[in-house]
């Protein structure tokens, strides 16, 4: 109406009384369009709700639940690998895939710069089958990071953060300048190693097709590539296949079909599998300790060189990791542990050279350098208190005065003049109110 050229002279009422007649002799369906208008014109006229954050409720909402689908669907692609094998037996050969990598930096915008990969493929029954290992080229350090990479090195995995000759994709053109074509082509190299490793990682049964289509992720009707990782480096993880994905310039999708699973899942889950109870905060506790941190042969040849704990080196995280799960599963499972499983502890190369024996307990004992009062039952009989150390004789007045009587040796009823021997410790306060009767 308002449209109309003819009507924008007119006011509120004047337009009432022009169309209200013709409003009257409308039917339902005439009227439908107005009144659908009209409801969607309030339903946009209502104020939308921010958090503090300034983020439309609303939308939170939705990304919370497509966030907790999400977490559903990773469970539920462990409990599927622990019980799609219908026997134990065929459960125990299973292999399962444990990945780390080691980082340049992470930018702000949450690009992953990957320096080193450890990939390991281990089964209850024989335990690690199969290591991949390799230093990336992570490219140009971004600009602004330099001095993160750096410290970040040295307080952890100690790869250079440039010019790694040990790095793959670290080409140079004659003038000097990084020659991008042969570090993509080492790219994709690292990636089709490490999917052609993972293709046995894949599921059976196929639970991936209808779940996803839930939170609307690529219409995959295939199962997905699995790893497991601590929780706490399952975001490194994902970004850094991420970024080989998108730098190898193969399939831009490919790291979609890239799962990274909880491995403190699957330890309690396996533990399930055999009729017993393990609960999560336990199986994190195994995944934690530290027994294997410095054991030979589970680091890559460069940090072993280094000689920096298990958890600086990609290749010594997995590793270790299969060690912990090892611990627990080898007995839950009834399996002899091999070196495969874990390092042996016994070392053949040491040797006992001279004997050296300890010093002997029956040797003067020297008086600890806290106390340096005389114990007739921790001292030798021979050794006295010098003089100088000796406490004042003066008593502290608090003191009840009968007890003061008897401590500095009062008169005694036999008579006799005593002599008794102060015990200094009541002197300093030591033992106080010991023998002294309470409410006296
Ligand atoms: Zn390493």
């Amino acid at each position: 109406m308002r449209s109309d050229p003819a009507n924008k002279a007119l006011s509120l009422p004047e337009l009432v009384n022009k169309y209200g007649e013709v409003w009257r002799n409308m039917g339902p369906e005439e009227r439908k369009p107005y009144e659908d208008e009209s409801k969607g014109i309030r339903v946009n006229r209502t104020r939308p709700i921010y958090t503090t954050t300034g983020v439309d409720i609303n939308l939170e909402r939705e990304q919370e639940n497509q966030r907790m689908l999400y977490e559903d669907y990773l469970k539920k692609l462990v409990e599927t690998a622990v019980i799609e094998e219908k026997d134990i037996e065929s459960l125990k050969n299973k292999s399962f895939f444990f990945m780390a990598f080691n980082v340049l930096c992470r930018e702000q915008n949450g690009t992953w710069y990957p320096n080193e990969v450890g990939l390991v493929e281990y089964s209850i029954r024989n335990g690690i089958t199969n290591a991949y290992h390799c230093f990336i080229d992570p490219g140009d350090i971004p600009l602004g990071y330099t001095r993160v990479a750096k410290e970040h090195s040295e307080a952890t995995h100690k790869i250079p953060i440039c010019n790694f000759v040990k790095a793959r994709g670290n080409n140079r053109l004659e003038d000097g300048n990084r020659d991008e074509e042969a570090r993509r082509k080492a790219y994709q190299g690292i990636v089709l190693e490490i999917f052609e490793i993972l293709k046995k990682s894949k599921l059976k049964t196929n639970v991936a097709s209808k779940d996803r289509s839930k939170y609307e992720m690529d219409d995959e009707t295939e199962n997905p590539f699995m790893v497991f990782c601590l929780p706490k480096q399952k975001n490194q993880v994902k970004g850094c296949i991420e970024f080989l994905c998108k730098n190898a310039q193969l399939d831009q999708q490919l790291h979609k079909n890239f799962e990274v699973l909880d491995s403190i899942l699957l330890l309690s889950l396996l533990v399930v599998r055999m009729g017993k109870t393990r609960p999560y905060a336990v199986c994190e506790g195994d995944l934690m300790v530290t027994t294997f941190d410095y054991s030979a042969g589970t680091n890559c040849e460069y940090h072993e060189e280094m000689d920096v704990s298990a958890d600086n080196c990609a290749l010594g995280v997995v590793k270790k990791m299969c060690y912990l799960l090892s611990d627990i599963l080898c007995s839950v499972y009834n399996i002899q542990p091999t070196d495969k499983h874990m390092p042996s502890q016994a070392n053949d190369d040491f040797q006992v050279e001279e004997f050296v024996p300890l010093p002997s307990f029956n040797s003067t004992r020297s008086v600890p350098v806290n106390r340096y009062f005389h114990d007739n039952d921790m001292d030798s009989h021979s050794m006295e208190v010098p003089e100088t150390i000796r406490p004042p004789r003066q008593l502290p007045s608090e003191f009840p005065n009968s007890y003061l009587r008897e401590a500095v040796g009062g008169p005694s009823t036999s008579g006799e003049k005593e002599k008794k021997v102060l015990d200094p410790r009541t002197k300093l306060g030591i033992g106080r109110g010991r023998g002294i009767p309470r409410n006296k």
